[in-house]
C-alpha cells in the first residue's frame, strides 16, 4: 500500500498462478453477465431483478470498499479490452484534452441515461438488453481503435465518474488484472494514482476539475431526486419524461450550488473533506432508498422490489439497516483516515509519457 500520493510507484508483475486467478474471475463474470443479458430477452423479469435489483445494488458498496476488484472483473471491461489481448487494436492514444472531454462526457452520460431507467429500462428488459448492447458495441469499437483503458474504462464509461467519486478510500489494491504492462494509456492514470489527487490537486486540469466538481456537487440531490420519481409502467408520455429528468436534475442543482459554495468559503485544505462528506452523502442516500425499496418499504413499493418481505419483516429493521449504512459510510469515507490508496497496482511501465 502506498504511503505518500506524489511518490506512488508501487508496481505488481503478476505470476502465473495469479494470473490463471484472475482470468477466471474474469471468465466467470463474464459468463455471468452473458447469463443476465440473455435473461433480460429470455426471461425479462428474472433477467431485470439480477440486473437492476440484485448488481446495480451491490456496485456502489463495492466500489466504496474495492473498486479495482470491480475494474478487473467488469464484463464490459473484458470487451473494451478484447481487441487490445487479441492483438488487433490500433492503440492510438488519446490526446490529454480529448481525455478531459471523455470524463466530462461520461458525468453527462451518467445523468442522462440513470433518468430513462424510470420511463423505461426498470421494466423493460429488452430495453435494458439494447442499452447494454450499445454500450458494449462502443466499447469493444473504442477498443479496435484506442489504447488500453483509454476510450471506455477510463474514458466514457458511464460508471466510472461514480467509481471515482466513491473510490477514494479503498480497503486494499488488488494487482491491475487487464494491463500485463503499462502503456500510460491515459494520465493520470485513475487505476493507479490516489483518487484523491484527481478531485483536489492544483494540478488537476481545468475540465477534469471541472467533471469531478459537477459529479461532487450534483450526484447526492440527483439521487434524492431520481428515488422520488415512480416507473413508468405504460408507454412514458412527455409528462413523464419531463417529471423523469426534471426532479433529479432540479434536486442535482441545489445540492451543486451548495457544494461550490462550500467550496469557496473553506479554505483549499478542507478540499477533500468536503469531497468526501458529499461522496459520503450520495452513496447513503442511495442506500437510504434502495434499501428499504428491495424489501418492500420502498416510495413506491412495486418499484426496485427484489423480495416483498412487508409481513415478515419489521419496518424497524429496515430504519436499523438505513442508520446501519449511513453511519458505515460516513465512517469509512468522512471520519476515516487512511494512508492513500489506489485502485490496482500500476504493472510494471512498457512506455512512460
Ligand atoms: S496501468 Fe497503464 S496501461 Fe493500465 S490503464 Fe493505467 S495507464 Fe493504462
Amino acid at each position: 500500500m502506498p504511503k505518500n500520493n506524489s511518490t506512488f510507484q508501487a508496481t505488481s508483475t503478476l505470476s502465473g498462478t495469479t494470473q490463471l486467478l484472475w482470468l477466471t474471475l474474469q471468465g466467470l463474470f463474464f459468463v455471468l453477465g452473458l447469463g443476465i443479458f440473455a435473461a433480460l430477452i429470455l426471461a425479462p423479469n428474472l433477467g431485470i431483478k439480477a440486473f437492476w435489483n440484485v448488481l446495480i445494488p451491490l456496485a456502489p458498496l463495492l466500489f466504496v470498499l474495492v473498486v479495482g476488484l470491480w475494474r478487473n472483473v467488469c464484463p464490459l471491461a473484458g470487451i473494451a479490452l478484447l481487441p487490445h489481448r487479441l492483438g488487433f487494436s490500433q492503440r492510438k492514444r488519446i490526446p490529454l484534452k480529448w481525455q478531459d472531454r471523455l470524463n466530462l462526457a461520461n458525468v453527462c452520460l451518467l445523468f442522462l441515461i440513470v433518468p430513462a431507467r424510470h420511463l423505461s429500462l426498470n421494466v423493460d428488459g429488452l430495453a435494458t438488453a439494447l442499452i447494454l448492447a450499445l454500450l458494449a458495441c462502443i466499447a469493444f469499437v473504442g477498443g479496435i481503435f484506442f489504447d488500453a483503458k483509454s476510450l471506455w474504462c477510463s474514458g466514457l464509461c458511464p460508471i466510472h465518474p461514480v467509481e471515482k467519486l466513491y473510490g477514494q478510500k479503498v480497503l486494499f489494491s488488488p494487482p491491475n488484472a487487464h494491463c500485463g504492462a503499462c502503456h500510460n494509456c491515459v494520465i493520470p492514470c485513475p487505476d493507479s494514482t490516489p483518487i484523491a489527487d484527481l478531485n483536489c490537486s492544483p494540478k488537476t486540469r481545468k475540465l477534469q476539475q471541472l467533471a469531478a466538481n459537477l459529479l461532487t456537487g450534483c450526484l447526492p440531490g440527483f439521487i434524492w431526486g431520481w428515488f422520488q420519481v415512480p416507473d413508468c409502467r405504460n408507454s412514458a408520455g412527455w409528462m413523464e419524461c419531463v417529471l423523469a429528468y426534471a426532479l433529479p436534475w432540479g434536486i442535482m442543482c441545489i445540492t451543486l450550488l451548495l457544494f461550490l459554495g462550500l467550496r469557496r468559503v473553506l479554505p483549499r485544505s478542507r478540499w477533500g473533506t468536503l469531497v468526501n462528506v458529499f461522496a459520503a452523502a450520495a452513496v447513503s442516500c442511495y442506500y437510504w432508498f434502495r434499501i428499504p425499496a428491495l424489501v418492500g418499504y420502498g416510495v413506491y413499493p412495486q418499484d426496485g422490489l427484489l423480495i416483498d418481505l412487508r409481513h415478515s419483516l419489521p419496518y424497524w429493521m429496515v430504519v436499523a439497516a438505513q442508520l446501519s449504512a449511513l453511519a458505515f459510510f460516513s465512517w469509512w469515507l468522512v471520519l476515516r483516515n487512511p494512508s492513500p490508496g489506489v485502485w490496482a497496482l500500476r504493472p510494471p511501465f512498457l512506455v512512460k509519457r
